[in-house]
């Protein structure tokens, strides 16, 4: 049974009870968390307020950056203990696993760099006047993460945080809380000082929503579904509270018929399994040009013929999904699409011996798909790619643009002005152009446009989220 991290304290729920921990893999359950309550909340809300005046508070931001450095040497130091927990716990290939934990820190290299380089401003003002514009932190962050990149999110919603001198409330997935909680030891171990970090496990209807209409935060980072994230920020506006909200996605891959094929077709395939299309960014919409539309879609389907699922050990393409309710989700729109009669140009295979209790699914491939249906506009969040042709630019824009959603997009061309027109074309925080990547980057600010979310997280524009700024006007005569 596992703890969770308020202040100093390792504890277990408030009322005692847990949650069990399930693989994916097979179905089975293999530890417990603390299923926190709502006085666990205000508790971890309490500590990360003390904190702001404790030992962490006092420290400068040189000094929060030397101790961030030192979190992310620790997580290097037990990379591989962490990826195990983390396969475990998701399902996914280790190798995907022990790249999710290099980004983790990364996360906290870079932002340790961040902590004393976003400086303050001297504005010219009245004469007799100085006026210097000061960076703060907010005060207390809560940060509530989902489930398919559990330590990645963990990085990327609480270095920037904590870099700019944040009291931090951390609520994982209850899916997923596993490697957050050893992530927590590790911190400690590395010299973060008590209360700059909690963590409270459980469910997101508890505890989420009890961190999210808490009083005493002074900011919210989501990163879930959409539907969550309304509740999410309704609970923010209650409290006047900023929130940042980074939620679904349907990117297009836009392939024109000069492009480079042989470059494109390896990267579209990953763009769309890589952990099992459980990626918000994920680019699970396939739009070619007519021209070229039977051709490249052949290419394509040769690769994804080769995609294979399986457990973590077996090290494939992808894991399982990530809980039965996923699986049910994924497969009911397969059987729709099906349904439909829309046809299917490949599959994906499942490892012979991958447990039949796993949440297995097998990749699909599908085209041409109906504008209008399903598959082409609503997030699927599983190993499911759906072809689409287009006649020529303005086609492709409109195509591209057609959905909710507005998270990623890739322009596939040789042509360098359409390369630049479309890019510029396509509403997405962030357009990939002959290349594509899901996650990682945390240089590159990253976040949604339309139903896709706001606010921006990685990069510098993160540290901005999670600070605000005091004008001092000073009369000197
Ligand atoms: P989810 O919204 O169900 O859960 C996300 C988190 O919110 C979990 O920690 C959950 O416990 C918590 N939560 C649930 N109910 C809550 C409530 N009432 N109040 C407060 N918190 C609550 O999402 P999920 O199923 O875990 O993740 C899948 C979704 O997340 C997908 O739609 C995906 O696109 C999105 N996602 C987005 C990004 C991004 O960066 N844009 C990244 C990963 C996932």
């Amino acid at each position: 049974m596992k703890k969770m991290l308020i202040g100093d304290q390792w504890v277990g729920a408030s009322d005692g009870r847990s949650l069990n921990v399930v693989s994916p893999s097979d179905g089975q359950a293999f530890d417990e968390i603390p299923r926190g309550t709502a006085h666990d909340v205000d508790r971890a809300v309490q500590a990360a307020r003390t904190s702001l005046t404790g030992a962490w508070g006092q420290l400068n931001a040189m000094e929060r950056g030397r101790i961030m450095m030192r979190i992310a040497q620790k997580v290097l130091d037990h990379e591989e203990e962490l990826a195990q927990i983390e396969a475990k716990d998701t399902g996914k290939p280790m190798t995907t696993a022990r790249n999710d934990i290099k980004v983790l820190a990364r996360y906290f290299e870079f932002y340790a760099g961040g902590a004393d380089k976003l400086h303050g401003e001297t504005i010219p003002f009245l004469n007799g006047h100085q006026v210097s514009l000061l960076r703060e932190p907010l005060g207390v962050t809560a940060h509530i993460i989902p489930w398919n990149y559990p330590a990645q999110m963990l990085g990327r919603t609480l270095a920037p945080a904590l870099a700019m001198g944040n009291g931090t409330v951390l609520k994982p997935a209850e899916d997923t809380s596993l490697s957050a909680i050893r992530f927590a030891e590790l911190a400690l171990e590395a010299g973060l000082p008590a209360g700059a970090l909690n963590i409270v496990t459980g469910l997101g209807e508890e505890v989420g929503a009890a961190l999210s209409g808490h009083p005493g935060i002074d900011f919210i980072s989501f990163t879930g579904s959409n539907e969550v994230g309304t509740l999410v920020q309704q609970a923010a506006a209650r409290n006047a509270v900023k929130c940042v909200l980074e939620l679904g996605g349907k990117s297009p891959q836009i392939v024109f018929e000069d492009a480079d094929i042989e470059r494109a077709v390896p990267t579209i395939v990953r763009a769309i399994v890589q952990n099992a299309g459980q990626t918000c960014t994920a680019g699970s919409r396939l739009l070619v040009q007519k021209s070229i539309y039977n051709k490249f879609v052949q290419r394509v389907a040769e690769e994804f013929s080769k995609v294979r699922a399986g457990t973590p050990e077996m090290d494939l393409d992808c894991g399982p999904l990530m809980n039965r309710a996923q699986l049910k989700r994924v497969q009911a729109y397969i059987d729709q699409a099906n349904a439909q009669g829309i046809a299917v140009i490949a599959h994906g295979q499942i490892a012979q011996d991958a447990p039949r209790t796993g949440y297995f699914v097998q990749p699909v491939f599908f085209g041409p798909v109906p504008r209008d249906a399903a598959l082409a506009k609503e997030e699927v969040f599983g190993p499911v790619l759906a072809a689409m042709p287009f006649e020529d630019e303005s086609d492709a824009i409109a195509l591209a643009n057609g959905t909710d959603y507005g998270l990623l997009a890739a322009v596939w061309t040789e042509n360098a002005g359409r390369l630049q027109r479309v890019a510029k074309a396509v509403k997405a925080g962030q357009v990939f152009m002959n290349c594509y990547g899901a996650g990682g980057g945390v240089e590159l600010p990253f976040g949604g446009t339309k139903r896709s979310g706001h606010g921006r997280e990685k990069g510098f524009l993160a540290l901005e989220e999670v600070s605000t700024t005091k004008t001092l006007v000073h009369y000197h005569g």
